[in-house]
């Protein structure tokens, strides 16, 4: 069985994001960039899929502008066997589009099984695995926090509110990382120079039949709101008071 894991370039989670001065969106110029973290995740569980024997093939699929090929490197040192990058002119293609770019990928491919982050950590959309399953006609489990493959079928078990839920899904399928699914591993220094020979084909969306027009339009973006500077207090009377006088007791 092949697994195909769609990882994304977003900001690096550690960077402060800075929003552009036109409100059109944040920054990306000289800003460290990294693979979605839950998409390390994603990788991760098909490479321990591999390693257990119930897989046969891990491929890493990107859609993105220049240097997203570097993401799909990152996950070729992880493990993955090869790459495919879908290569577009702009950062930020629409969860719709690239759930259809995806089918057409699935389609070509024909893999088992599909491991996709919950969630791209830029735009928190959370949508497009969701949209990936109902294109293909697949069972999805979404937020998977345990997988268990066995003959034609997944066990998944996903963190709900108050509890866990398993579910077992039939083959092929879509799954969702949640945070504690695993911990990735590093990539070692010998599986970073593997991985510059491991293959990544390059594909336009052109290619695929698929239009990357955008159909939201981002009306603004807005930094939060600072917070105003605290105050210290000389003793609990004085704290009481000022709580009193803030309408909060
Ligand atoms: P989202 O629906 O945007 O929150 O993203 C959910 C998941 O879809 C991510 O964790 C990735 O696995 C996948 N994904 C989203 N956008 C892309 C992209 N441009 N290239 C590859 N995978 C993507």
């Amino acid at each position: 069985m092949k697994i195909l894991v769609p990882v994304k370039r977003v900001v690096d989670y550690n960077v402060k994001i800075r929003v552009k001065p036109d409100g059109s969106g944040v920054e990306l110029a000289n800003v460290k960039m990294s693979m979605n973290p839950f998409d390390e995740i994603a990788i991760e569980e098909a490479l321990r899929l591999k390693e257990a024997g119930k897989a046969t093939e891990v491929i890493a699929v990107s859609i993105g502008p220049v240097k997203t090929d570097e993401t799909i490197r990152t996950a070729l040192a992880m493990g993955a066997d090869r790459g495919i990058w879908v290569k577009t002119d702009e950062a930020g293609i629409e969860p719709l589009t690239v759930a259809k770019i995806l089918r057409k990928i699935v389609e070509a491919e024909g893999p088992g099984l599909v491991i996709l982050g919950k969630q791209a950590i830029d735009d928190d959309a959370n949508q497009t695995g969701q949209m990936l399953s109902a294109l293909l006609g697949w069972p999805q489990a979404t937020f998977a926090s345990k997988v268990v493959v066995g003959e034609g079928k997944i066990d998944v078990t996903r963190e709900i509110d108050g509890g866990l839920q398993t579910l077992e899904l039939a083959l092929p399928a879509v799954l969702t990382t949640d945070l504690r699914l695993n911990e990735p591993r590093y990539a070692s220094l010998p599986n970073i120079m593997k991985a510059k020979k491991k293959p990544i084909e390059e594909k336009s969306a052109a290619d695929l039949g698929i239009d990357l027009s955008p159909r939201l339009e981002v009306l603004s973006t807005l930094e939060p709101a600072g917070r105003t500077a605290g105050k210290k207090v000389g003793s609990v009377a004085e704290l009481v008071g000022d709580l009193k006088q803030a309408g909060v007791i």
